[in-house]
């Protein structure tokens, strides 16, 4: 290929991405992945992940569940024993950067303090957070439970919990270099329990209203952003949700008590639901998440679309777009993006993301 030609299709490729970019912003301006953070030793797999596969198809949000695999300085008695470095997070930051990618980084706050018979890193250290200390870990874990314990909370009146919990949100969104933080918040199933002395007859809406507002606030002084998951302010039982998905504790009525600037991500993960426009009408800026059944995910993106489509500019700009969640760990999602994958689960996650990125990348083919 002569010098020339080559400079002539090089200018003309670089055209189209420009052109190409505005188009497909305009028409969804949130495309992203929630996975775990890499462990250390999977960082330069991840690197190449994002390079690879998430930066060709125009992936632009990237919401890192960390939790406690970060080496923190403020209360190192939370690291995970496997921890990234700050070098480890650096090179993450920085190719995304290069890249346009906005790195969200999550810690699961209020509920999910606790996995099946352990508890998490939070109630481990400091068990005197928990909201229902007179539940036992049991030795092994079913579903149900005479305890209804799906997930351990924290107490969210504790007097010492903020202290902490302020301290790592602050060290994430600085480390990895963002203004914006998701703080989970799904799934509480503890909440205003009778054997708390701080939050026994308390309205359970106004404490999870209150916890995300405090959290928000906290964010706001440094003008960053609250995401959080949206389940607990849907009523689960009007909308046939069920308890996981939505809420059956009374905390549904929290909607109206958060202050709209809280970004709301729905997931739905067996039909496309339609509540992202409750979360508009309501005020609030709103992505959909699918998780692994590639039909859904596509029907939800379509959606997505169409509500921007359809809608005053004032909604419009409410509907930012899809996230497709993943809940293996890093390397078990990149294998089964590859078709490597030996889990199911793991493999379903790893095509409904195919599905998702083949969707997108033909919404810019649209006139
Ligand atoms: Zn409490």
């Amino acid at each position: 290929m002569s010098v020339k030609i080559f400079f002539m299709i090089f200018l003309c490729s670089a055209s189209l991405v420009g052109f190409s970019q505005e188009k497909i912003d305009s028409i969804l301006p949130v495309r992203g992945l929630c996975i775990a953070a890499p462990r250390p030793a999977e960082v330069a797999m991840f690197i190449d992940f994002i390079k690879k596969e998430l930066v060709p198809a125009r992936i632009n949000t990237l919401i890192l569940r960390i939790d406690y695999n970060y080496m923190y300085e403020s209360h190192p008695e939370l690291r995970d024993s496997d921890a990234l470095s700050k070098n480890d997070v650096k090179k993450i930051v920085n190719v995304c950067r290069d890249n346009n990618i906005k790195i969200i980084p999550q810690i699961d706050l209020l509920g999910h303090q606790s996995w099946a018979h352990t508890p998490g890193a939070l109630l481990r250290v400091y068990p005197e957070f928990d909201e229902t200390p007179g539940v036992k870990y049991p030795e092994k874990y079913k579903w149900p439970n005479a305890d209804k314990l799906y997930c351990k909370s924290y107490c969210p009146l504790h007097p010492k919990v903020h202290e902490v919990v302020f301290a790592v949100m602050d060290e994430l969104c600085d480390v990895y270099e963002t203004d914006t933080f998701h703080a989970g918040m799904d799934e509480v199933f503890y909440l205003g329990e009778d054997q708390c002395p701080r939050c026994s007859g308390r309205d359970k809406a106004e404490l999870f209203a209150g916890e995300v507002t405090l959290l928000r606030n906290h964010l706001d002084q440094k003008n960053r952003h609250l995401w959080i998951w949206g389940d607990r302010l849907l009523d689960g039982k009007t909308t046939g949700l069920g308890e996981w998905e939505a809420s059956y504790n009374n905390t549904s009525r929290a909607i109206d008590l958060i202050p709209k600037d809280v970004t709301i991500c729905d997931w739905h993960y067996e039909r496309a639901d339609q509540s992202a426009v409750y979360f508009a009408m309501k005020g609030f800026n709103v992505v959909t998440c699918p998780w692994r059944e590639p039909s859904v995910a596509v029907h939800q993106l379509e959606d997505m679309v169409r509500f921007r489509n359809s809608s005053t500019p004032e909604m419009k700009s409410r509907f930012r777009g899809i996230v497709q969640t993943q809940w293996s760990d890093a390397t078990k999602f990149i294998d089964s993006y590859y078709g490597k994958g030996k889990e199911k689960h793991a493999q379903n996650e790893g095509s409904c993301f195919r599905a998702l990125i083949e969707k997108m990348v033909s919404l810019d083919k649209v006139k």
